[in-house]
């Protein structure tokens, strides 16, 4: 039961409607009986409303701001304070109201770095990393972080330039697939494959070697045409799920500071995205 005395969270996005975080952050304080403590909720906010909506949240006293498309990237310039990931990453995507000072945090890259840690030792791994924008900087800081040695294969060869000298990576077209199999992970963070376009995929599985790690972050559809050329090919599989569910179970630290059950996250996210 809300009271007065409730922290409230919100998402902010535009167009945010088709959001889950709400549901799934309300269900786990439900769960872990915070629900008086905590709502969640969603107001879609225009590109050009972002300032005085981040004015507002504060003077409103909100607690939590989830930012999604388009303003991971505009909201850093309205925040008191960034951490040190976040400025790094150079995008936020949780902001948390300390004391009347907004704090911008990034929570993509520990969606990366918990499922990998899951199945295997970091150390002295490599990993080819498809795609330079926004979310392959989150996967490009994840690795750097554990010390694997990253090569950005992009379309656009400036951008995979860019993020690769950001992170002190090796870059390449896109077009050399064919030097993919040499490399311990896999990371595909460009949109191929991503509904509805299900068909496409960026390796056939001539394209992927036995027992690599290949971990599509697209997660719409749960199982990409990657996912299962990787399978046809006997890699090791991590689904774009993954990275949804633990960049939210960090958010719901910084937003609760409590640790949330993670199998209940898990369960309750494949009821909401409909895996079966
Ligand atoms: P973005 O900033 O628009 O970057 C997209 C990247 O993909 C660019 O480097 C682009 O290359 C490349 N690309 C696009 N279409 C391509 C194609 N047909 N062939 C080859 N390369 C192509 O997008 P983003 O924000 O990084 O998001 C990328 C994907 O990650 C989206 O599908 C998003 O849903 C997913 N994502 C998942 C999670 C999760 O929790 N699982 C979190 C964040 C994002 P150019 O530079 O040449 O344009």
């Amino acid at each position: 039961m809300v009271t007065a005395k409730t922290k409230i969270n919100i998402i902010i996005g535009d167009p945010v409607e088709h959001s889950i975080s709400p549901q799934l952050h309300n269900l786990a304080y439900q769960h872990h009986k915070l629900d008086k403590d905590f709502i969640y909720l969603a107001c879609r906010v225009k590109k050009t409303q972002l300032k005085q909506a981040i004015a507002g949240a504060k003077a409103l006293g909100i607690n939590g701001i989830t930012c999604t498309i388009p303003h991971k990237v505009n909201v850093i310039k309205y925040l008191d304070k960034i951490d040190k990931t976040a400025k790094q990453i150079g995008a936020v995507n949780t902001i948390l109201n300390k004391n009347g000072k907004l704090i911008g945090y990034n929570t993509d890259w520990y969606g990366i770095e918990a499922p990998l840690k899951k199945r295997i030792t970091l150390k002295d791994k490599t990993a080819a990393v498809l795609g330079a924008g926004g979310a392959a900087r989150a996967v490009c800081y994840a690795l750097a972080k554990n010390k694997i040695k990253i090569t950005v294969f992009n379309r656009t060869l400036e951008k995979a330039k860019q993020l690769a000298s950001d992170f002190k990576a090796e870059y390449k077209s896109i077009n050399e697939k064919h030097l993919l199999k040499s490399y311990d992970i896999v990371i595909n963070a460009t949109p191929v494959g991503m509904y509805p376009n299900i068909k496409d995929s960026l390796l056939t599985p001539k394209d992927i070697a036995k027992d690599q790690i290949i971990f599509d972050i697209v997660y719409t559809p749960y199982e990409t045409q990657l996912l299962k050329n990787a399978k046809k090919a006997e890699a090791k599989i991590i689904y774009g799920f993954e990275m949804l569910l633990y960049q939210a179970i960090l958010q719901f630290k910084i937003y609760t500071n409590q640790t949330p059950d993670e199998d209940f996250l898990r369960t309750q996210l494949y009821k909401l995205l409909k895996i079966k």
